[in-house]
């Protein structure tokens, strides 16, 4: 990378955070990358905290150091991270996140962050339904999209800064509102969560030996993290909730198709969806 951070941050070192560690060390970073844990032991024997120079179980020592933090815990702890050293950030320093929810992130944020400073949030579309920094991948954000959430209020030295951060990774990025982002990661990834995890739900134990590969690929996403996705759920609502309803109406027309045997709408709805699943590739 061009050497354009010194000290890195990363507050919640486990499996994105830790990727964003052996990651920049794969990419030749010779900074110096301080993690934050609540549990700074633990952390250090696991596999790839070598990546690490120093852990810290304290924020405000990581703060007082670095010139990028970049909080990588559970969405609903990155607000009251934040806020609990907003007296201590240093002019110049660039604050991010990696939450799959933005907006109320976002908004609470920008004006915790004092003005010499910037929070702009970040979202990279790439991860897997493991957790902890022995999952870390350093080609994790290869070629993968990050969405970076600048507002109106973002200085446009620290928008560049931080896009040039994640394409340092290897990342395409893309910028939009965090508002536009929560609506759109509704459909691709949050309803998509909740769609796996009412499918693997219902099925009854006795019938597992019968899941074949569909139903392991339909339902991969439901081994995430429960906390972790009540926490995103929770924050992304509204988003949410609207793409839920489209979605149960589209099930709703697959439940009418087959139950009316209206073999002819049956044949449209599943080619609109083959053309769609088939342009993804
Ligand atoms: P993870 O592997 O569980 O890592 C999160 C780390 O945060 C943990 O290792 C833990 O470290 C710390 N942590 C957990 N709960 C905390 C709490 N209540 N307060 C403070 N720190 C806490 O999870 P992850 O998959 O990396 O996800 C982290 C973030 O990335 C989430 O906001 C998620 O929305 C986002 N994200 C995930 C993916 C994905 O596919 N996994 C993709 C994109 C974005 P210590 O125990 O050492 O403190």
């Amino acid at each position: 990378m061009d050497g354009a951070e010194h000290t890195i941050g990363i507050v919640g070192v486990g499996l994105i955070g830790g990727s964003i560690a052996v990651a920049l060390r794969d990419r030749g970073f010779e900074g110096r990358l301080v993690g934050v844990s609540r549990a700074p032991e633990r952390l250090a024997r696991q596999a790839n905290a070598d990546a690490l120079n120093h852990i810290s179980g304290h924020l405000s020592e990581a703060v007082a150091e670095c010139s990028l933090l970049i909080f990588c815990t559970p969405v609903d702890a990155i607000i009251p991270g934040v806020r609990s050293i907003a007296q201590q950030i240093q002019p110049g320093t660039l604050l991010t996140d990696v939450g799959s929810a933005k907006a109320a992130i976002c908004n609470a944020l920008t004006s915790v962050v004092p003005p010499s400073a910037a929070f702009v949030g970040s979202h990279p579309l790439a991860g897997s339904e493991k957790q902890g920094i022995q999952h870390a991948r350093p080609d994790l954000f290869h070629d993968r999209c990050c969405v970076i959430t600048p507002t109106s209020a973002t200085p446009t030295d620290q928008h560049k800064r931080l896009a040039a951060f994640w394409q340092s990774l290897g990342a395409q990025v893309v910028s939009m509102t965090p508002e536009d982002h929560d609506v759109v990661l509704a459909k691709t990834s949050h309803v998509p969560h909740v769609a796996a995890a009412a499918l693997a739900s219902q099925l009854d134990t006795a019938h597992f030996p019968l899941a074949a590969t569909g139903f392991r690929d339909t339902t991969r996403i439901a081994a995430g993290d429960p906390e972790i996705w009540t926490a995103i759920l929770e924050q992304n609502a509204t988003a949410t909730i609207e793409c839920l309803d489209r979605y149960l109406t589209c099930l709703g027309e697959f439940r009418e198709a087959i139950a009316t045997e209206d073999v002819s709408r049956l044949k449209i709805l599943l080619e609109a969806a083959k053309r769609n699943r088939d342009a993804l590739d």
